[in-house]
């Protein structure tokens, strides 16, 4: 009987318990959610926004940009299992938006080093400063410098018993209009994108991009590619879409397509194995 009475009396402590532990934890997140809301509605406050900013995610990184803050917590609420880093960098790139929104135009202060993605337009009007490669090169136009790089690449090859050539190289903004369009009546919006610019976007309009040899996945076999992957960043070209990249890049593995950025960014790239957009957004965009 007694046994009995200890036992009921044991069970309303503990169930009291149980009541006065949910009720704290329900008022503890009720005033957190307010204080939150309070911090961010005042429209003059010292410092409260910084200590929540610090608290959910860090700040410090160096590309840090303050203007991007709001997009790296959705982005980190979707990717738990990204580093700040790679959140910083890949919302820095555009990834959290779907391609060819929120276009920019590319800041041509960048000189060799212009970004042009689905991300960044050049103008319809932009011409490089352009020369023939020659037909011992296969011909078309490449800007200047780009040009010159290209040429020692091949005249290097050639001494390896290897034939690199230029098949396209500066497209003007009409004729990527004319191929994009062509494109998309044959394959519709979503498969042309893939692997074909919309006009403004295309690289081969900076005249700094060359497809060589042939365009074909199977270009990735031959020795002109192996001979590209192990030489081009010697030349300062880099392979600008690489395999397994296209979420970050927006296209579609392109074994042939090399963009001239220098020899001693193409090296560092190389030797980081990154993409130009996670070069561009950690090295040369000014936030
Ligand atoms: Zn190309």
């Amino acid at each position: 009987m007694r046994l009995k009475k200890n036992v009921k009396r044991l069970l309303i402590v503990f169930i009291s318990l149980i009541i006065v532990f949910v009720s704290v934890m329900v008022w503890k997140s009720y005033f957190g959610y307010n204080r939150l809301e309070n911090t961010k509605n005042k429209d003059t406050d010292d410092e409260p926004v910084y200590v929540e900013h610090n608290r959910e995610f860090d700040i410090q990184k160096s590309n840090y940009i303050e203007a991007n803050y709001e997009r790296y917590i959705a982005y980190k609420k979707l990717h738990s299992d990204y580093s700040d880093d790679t959140i910083i960098t890949y919302v820095n790139i555009g990834l959290d938006r779907d391609f060819y929104t929120n276009m920019e135009d590319t800041d041509m202060s960048d000189g060799y080093l212009i970004i042009c993605n689905k991300f960044h337009r050049l103008k319809n009007n932009y011409v490089p400063n352009l020369v023939n490669l020659g037909s011992a090169y296969g011909g078309g136009q490449l800007e200047k410098k780009a040009a010159e790089y290209f040429k020692k690449m091949a005249d290097a090859a050639k001494k390896d018993n290897i034939s690199i050539r230029n098949v396209s190289g500066y497209r003007s903004y009409s004729t990527q209009s004319y191929l994009y369009n062509n494109y998309v009546s044959q394959d519709g919006v979503k498969n042309a994108d893939r692997y074909s610019a919309r006009p403004g976007t295309s690289e081969h309009q900076t005249g700094l991009a060359t497809d060589i040899n042939y365009v074909s996945d199977s270009f990735e076999y031959t020795e002109a590619y192996k001979w590209l992957i192990k030489n081009s960043y010697k030349y300062g070209y880099i392979l600008r879409y690489p395999k397994g990249k296209e979420f970050i890049t927006g296209y579609m593995y392109e074994p042939w397509h090399y963009r001239y950025v220098g020899e001693e960014v193409a090296k560092f790239i190389y030797e980081n194995e990154l993409t130009y957009e996670e070069y561009y957004v950690t090295y040369i965009l000014k936030g």
